[in-house]
């Protein structure tokens, strides 16, 4: 028994593991901390945040259509708790598949033009589920270096080779498909649709044309595209025509406002994940208050592209007055290098009313520790244009790194 730094007692090798690791990283301002939270959105005000007893603005949140605050989407999810009751009770296998999930997987097939659609309990359960599902032993996994972390961590969970090519480098990923596609039975190519943490979107129509002459199934994890790109169907919808992406998954988290995640695909695809997707079968199935929330929030997507185009429109104001490469999406990252110097810029944004939280290794590659600046339709222009004023006058940021959207 002994009394660690922090003064508390550490009476096993476990907790004494544990100090040290903090220990390790509090060195290198890489601890983390939970801060309560209260979102609103106010009269007059965009979205705001309270934390410690201090109301901001945030550009912190994924809730780009503010639709986790909309009075119909609150009350969607209330009547579907009065009728259906807090939780699903049993995966949706066993008895958990309420009625509302037929309406919301048909609903989304629909609008992403896809044949069906299948609901998981979350965008990170539905990469766990889909990718081992769809590629086993003697396979191989393509996956652009800078996906989100839950398609590093499904394709983990399968026994296929695993390559990643380098960001958006298309050539890249053909001269791996070259030199290996022959040796391996099925392929799966998987991308973020747009890119959580540089806000740069995927060559989209590039890889579909790769993917397509190398027998290569294309995934996109549209989480930060869908609702706010294509009049909402998405980061493959947004250059006018449809590109094809044949597994089109996406989160209800985001735009949505909710909770959930989602794959839209051909009926046969579906049909086997219904029963071969372990996140699926083996946890429980979101709760109707969820599964309502998200109809209403799509229904309320679907009836107003206009409101769809504003988080990019606000980002765009935002980049082009600060000269930074125009925004591709609503995500707008500014990469200062070391976290030490993300953390003081959060912080002097903090001190001038705004929460713009500072994103630190190992979310990012070391070196890249960054602002991530999410843009949201109930901002107002001239929340933005004080904040980048606030940002211009008083944050020291070097042109190189920021030279282009995919700074890593
Ligand atoms: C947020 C995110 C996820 C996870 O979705 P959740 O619904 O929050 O679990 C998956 N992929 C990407 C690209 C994301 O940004």
């Amino acid at each position: 028994m002994r009394t660690s730094e922090s003064g508390r007692i550490a009476v096993t090798s476990l907790d004494t593991f544990a100090e040290a690791k903090l220990a390790d990283l509090e060195r290198a301002d890489l601890r983390r901390h939970l801060v309560a939270t209260r979102r609103a959105l106010e009269a007059g005000e965009g979205p705001v945040v309270y934390r410690n007893g201090r109301k901001y603005i945030s550009f912190s949140c994924n809730d780009y259509l503010n639709l986790s605050q909309h009075p119909a989407v609150k009350a969607a999810a209330i009547a579907a708790t009065e009728t259906y009751g807090t939780g699903a009770g049993a995966s949706r296998l066993v008895t958990g598949n309420h009625p509302l999930f037929d309406r919301l997987e048909e609903r989304l097939a629909l609008f992403k033009q896809a044949e069906a659609a299948i609901v998981f309990g979350s965008g990170y359960l539905a990469n766990l589920g889909i990718i081992p599902a769809l590629a086993g032993q003697g396979d191989l996994i393509l996956v652009d270096a800078l996906s989100h972390a839950c398609i590093f961590a499904g394709s983990r969970l399968s026994p296929a080779e695993c390559r990643v090519f380098r960001h958006n480098d298309v050539d890249h990923a053909r001269k791996i498909l070259e030199k290996e596609r022959a040796s391996f039975r099925n392929a799966l190519l998987v991308t973020d649709g747009v890119f959580s943490m540089d806000g740069d979107r995927a060559p989209i129509a590039e890889l579909a044309a790769l993917c397509a002459s190398f027998d290569v199934w294309l995934m996109s994890d549209d989480a930060h595209g869908f609702g706010v790109l294509g009049e909402g169907r998405g980061s493959n919808f947004a250059s006018g025509a449809k590109v094809d992406v044949p597994l089109q998954m996406g989160t209800l988290s985001k735009a949505i406002g909710g909770y959930g995640g989602y794959l839209c695909a051909s009926r046969p695809v579906i049909e086997l994940l219904k029963t071969r997707a372990r996140t699926l079968l083996f946890a429980t199935g979101l709760p109707p208050a969820s599964v309502a929330a998200a109809l209403a929030a799509l229904d309320i997507i679907e009836h107003e592209p206009e409101l769809t185009v504003r988080p990019l429109a606000r980002a765009r104001a935002f980049t082009a007055e600060l000269g930074l490469p125009e925004a591709q999406s609503p995500i707008v990252p500014l990469v200062l290098g070391d976290a030490a110097a993300a953390l003081a810029a959060s912080k002097l944004l903090e001190d001038e009313g705004f929460l713009v939280v500072a994103i630190r290794p190992p979310t990012v590659p070391e070196g890249t520790a960054r602002l991530r600046f999410a843009f949201c339709a109930a901002h107002t222009e001239a929340d933005v244009a004080r904040l980048a004023q606030v940002v211009a006058e008083r944050i020291a940021y070097s042109s190189e790194m920021n030279a282009c959207p995919q700074s890593s």
